[in-house]
């Protein structure tokens, strides 16, 4: 009945994203009008243009642009996405429909220990018993608070009452809609990434979705993403 998984999912559902487009938002300033077949002609200035807008943090033709994914994670991951608040969200309600038992354990290659003190730690691969405990309280905890919710649900109590008994380790699902400037700066303190001039350290499983955002965002701005990692992954 209950459902455990160690993934997230993102999917890019609908955009108008392009590196045209961050020329074609800056070239106003000295061109006027053109258009965004015009502003993309000359790959080299092209990509001296947006390194330039990067570098000297030059961020609103960053803005012309939208993204929207679809994220199923768990609720704790979208607590600190939703921190982001120049996102756009709409996410799947526990008021008007009955939330499916899909809850999250961590994969072996998540690392289970941390040392060191808030500020200045680090996190380091648990024992194989460490592993099988996490994975044996979650399930267990999980199906007692999964029963308790269909045992209020059967008993005829709203789904906006009875959903209190459930953990933060729920799967929810959302949209989510941004534009490039938004998505480096989410990017640039939820993941974790050598090149970053100002390093981040970020819960692995809100890394986990913005790592498969970044790579979406990528293959849609090639000229933009290289922009950003060559100027210290920091939002411009
Ligand atoms: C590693 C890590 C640990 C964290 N730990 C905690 C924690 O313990 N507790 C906690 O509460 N939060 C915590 N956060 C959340 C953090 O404080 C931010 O809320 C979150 O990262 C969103 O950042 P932001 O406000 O810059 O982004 P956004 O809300 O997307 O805003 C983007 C930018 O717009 C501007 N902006 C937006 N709103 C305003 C405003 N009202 N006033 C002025 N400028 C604005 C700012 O320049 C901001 O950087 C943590 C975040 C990270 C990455």
């Amino acid at each position: 009945m209950v459902k455990l998984q160690s993934d997230v999912s993102v999917e890019l559902v609908k955009h108008s994203a392009s590196d045209s487009d961050v020329l074609w938002a800056a070239r106003v300033s000295t061109a006027g009008e053109q258009s965004l077949e015009e502003v993309h002609k000359d790959p080299e200035k092209s990509k001296g243009l947006i390194n330039f807008l990067m570098r000297d943090r030059h961020g609103s033709p960053f803005e012309h642009n939208s993204m929207t994914f679809f994220i199923s994670a768990p609720i704790f991951v979208f607590r600190e996405f939703h921190r982001h608040r120049v996102w756009s969200y709409n996410e799947e309600s526990g008021r008007y429909r009955e939330l499916q038992p899909v809850f999250y354990v961590p994969g072996p290659d998540r690392q289970l220990v941390q040392q060191g003190r808030p500020g200045k730690y680090e996190f380091v691969d648990g024992t194989p018993e460490q592993h099988a405990l996490v994975s044996e309280t979650m399930e267990e905890s999980y199906r007692a608070s999964y029963a308790a919710y269909q045992k209020m649900l059967d008993a005829g109590i709203a789904r906006e009452v009875a959903r209190a008994v459930l953990p933060v380790g729920l799967f929810s699902s959302m949209y989510a809609t941004c534009n490039a400037r938004a998505l480096m700066h989410f990017l640039s303190l939820r993941t974790k990434d050598e090149r970053a001039t100002v390093p981040s350290f970020p819960q692995r499983e809100i890394e986990m979705v913005g790592e498969k955002m970044e790579a979406l965002w990528a293959g849609l701005m090639p000229l933009t993403h290289a922009a950003f990692n060559a100027n210290g992954r920091v939002a411009p």
